[in-house]
């Protein structure tokens, strides 16, 4: 890790952890929670595949809208007003963020991968590192790919990926922030936290990475008022330690193995 990336990370510690400790979702929760030290090393090692994943989705994307994309609709797009842009960008990249992790839900060899991020059982602003490198690689090439090949604005592009990385912290953070009327518009600590629960109702539920009336339109919406999720984390047996967890998706013992149901085609009647 490079010095401005230890500035960056301690920067983002010193912002997450006393808001957890002022406004808690989960009271009595230790900083230092079980299997802290699995995420450090998921935000360090995993992160680095994950960045040079993302930088060449990027630059290829650019590179095909380059050739492929209309240069005269190019301009139009990234002529229109900044907030128009961002609102747009975050339609296409949150519709390609609720597909992909569907689909990560849907299919055994899939649920294996993404099972890493779904054994987080203590939520927190670090847990949200703890993903598998291949699971974030395909998220952002679903997200990100077809907004760099419409090319919109730098600024516009720049505010949109601000935007997804701390609404990815903030997501998992144990933070407890009403979000009001918002609450179907901004995806909240609440609205993720429910998609990390391991209870029967909420199983399957709350695809969307930033906006949650995605799930509202497709029929996976779940966020019931005044109640939160008693546990949280996954019935399959992700292994403890980093190395394991690495491995774990192409151990074939644990081929179609998950503890519970995988949304099937027709399933799509989510409580909302
Ligand atoms: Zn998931
Ligand atoms: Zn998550």
């Amino acid at each position: 890790m490079e010095n401005l990336d230890i500035a960056k990370y301690l920067l983002i510690a010193v912002i997450f952890i006393p808001l957890e400790r002022l406004w808690p979702r989960r009271r009595n929760q230790k900083i230092l929670r079980r299997l802290w030290r699995v995420d450090i090393a998921h935000l360090v090692f995993s992160g680095l595949l994950i960045r040079a994943g993302g930088i060449m989705i990027v630059v290829a994307s650019i590179a095909l809208g380059q050739e492929y994309f209309p240069a005269a609709w190019r301009d139009f797009i990234a002529g229109q007003h900044f907030a128009l842009q961002v609102f747009i960008i975050l339609i296409i990249a949150d519709l390609g963020f609720y597909w992909v992790h569907r689909l990560f839900h849907q299919y055994p060899s899939l649920w294996r991968i993404h099972a890493i991020h779904h054994s987080i059982e203590e939520m927190d602003w670090l847990a949200a590192h703890r993903v598998h490198p291949i699971d974030q690689v395909l998220t952002r090439m679903a997200t990100l790919a077809p907004v760099f090949f419409i090319g919109f604005s730098n600024e516009a592009l720049v505010a949109f990926l601000f935007l997804y990385k701390w609404q990815a912290l903030l997501v998992h953070s144990n933070i407890n922030i009403p979000f009001g009327p918002f609450r179907w518009i901004a995806a909240s600590p609440e609205f993720h936290h429910w998609h990390h629960a391991n209870e029967p109702e909420s199983l399957d539920k709350n695809f969307a990475g930033q906006l949650p009336i995605i799930d509202k339109l497709f029929g996976t919406a779940y966020m019931p008022k005044n109640c939160a999720p008693n546990r949280y984390g996954t019935d399959t047996p992700v292994p403890d330690n980093y190395i394991d967890q690495m491995f774990f998706p192409f151990r074939s013992k644990n081929k179609n193995q998950r503890d519970q149901p995988i949304i099937s085609q027709n399933d799509t009647s989510g409580v909302s």
